[in-house]
């Protein structure tokens, strides 16, 4: 049977599970996480297992990255069932803060992120996400002093600005990308998956299914506006609200006039019912 890991709530129990866990110059290797954990989150931690001798995952429904009429109340917590995943793949420690000691009511700084934070992708559509983000990463980070942190290419964008954050403040740990897991049908694994009812969840993987055909289109030499308008007319035809499709660098997240210009990167983000998802593919 493998071992539950330490729950460390307060920050000396935090920092003295850290300092069991660091014996003989381990190193740590931090998965942040919000929780209802899936195999995509499982995914990261089976990654962190090979960058990193102990392994320590954050479960923290941050409440600065929502907007006032996002899901932070409804947001799924299944902590019982998130352990036993995580025991099960031997995680050494879950970093478990509440609102009220990450955010005491003194609180009053905010980290200001630029570059991949302001291209007008999801920063577009969620003004107060990034800012949140790289917040509670900067402080996760400060807490857990992690020698390696992975995050999942799912959330492509967050990825780049938590990277360039880590590398502008000197915060010593190296962010590692992990690839998006999927379900058999194609559909991204998030934690929302859990609100679509079963008509939108059938429709849900004609987003996966656009992005294929787009980045196909790309390759065999459409122009960008011709493949991008085929991949946004089938779906919205599927019956999505589209927020953007578009063709970035995949490094800066920079606008391309071609794929020539790339590596290229093609990120969605759209709206099915009151369920926003996002996804994203190499070209
Ligand atoms: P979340 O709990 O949704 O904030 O996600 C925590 C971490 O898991 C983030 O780095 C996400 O990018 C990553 N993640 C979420 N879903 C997936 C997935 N389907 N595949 C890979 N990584 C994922």
């Amino acid at each position: 049977m493998p071992q539950a890991p330490l729950i460390a709530r307060t920050l000396p129990s935090l920092h003295r599970a850290l300092d069991r866990l660091r014996a003989r110059n381990a190193t740590v290797a931090l998965v942040p996480t919000m929780g209802a954990l899936h195999e995509g989150h499982i995914s990261l931690v089976r990654l962190a297992k090979r960058r990193a001798k102990r392994v320590a995952v954050s479960i923290f429904v941050n409440p600065t990255q929502f907007a006032p009429h996002e899901d932070l109340g409804s947001y799924p917590r299944t902590w019982k069932a998130d352990i036993a995943k995580l025991t099960a793949e031997g995680t050494d420690l879950v970093w478990h803060p509440d609102a009220g000691l990450m955010y005491p009511p003194d609180f009053a700084s905010r980290i200001a992120v630029e570059g991949p934070a302001t291209v007008n992708l999801e920063d577009r559509f969620r003004p107060h996400f990034f800012g949140g983000v790289a917040t509670v990463v900067a402080k996760l980070f400060t807490q857990v002093r992690p020698d390696v942190a992975i995050f999942g290419e799912k959330d492509f964008q967050q990825l780049k600005v938590v990277t360039r954050m880590a590398r502008d403040l000197d915060l010593g740990v190296k962010v590692v990308g992990a690839a998006i897991v999927r379900e058999r049908d194609g559909l991204a694994m998030s934690s929302r998956n859990v609100y679509l009812s079963a008509e939108e969840r059938a429709t849900a993987p004609v987003l996966y299914r656009a992005l294929k055909d787009t980045a196909k289109r790309l390759r065999d030499g459409d122009s960008l506006a011709a493949a991008l308008a085929a991949g946004a007319g089938s779906i919205t035809h599927a019956g999505f609200a589209l927020d953007y499709l578009e063709a970035r660098h995949a490094e800066t997240l920079a606008p391309i006039a071609s794929v020539k210009d790339g590596p290229a990167r093609l990120l969605v983000a759209a709206k099915i019912g009151t369920t926003r998802l996002i996804d994203n593919v190499k070209v």
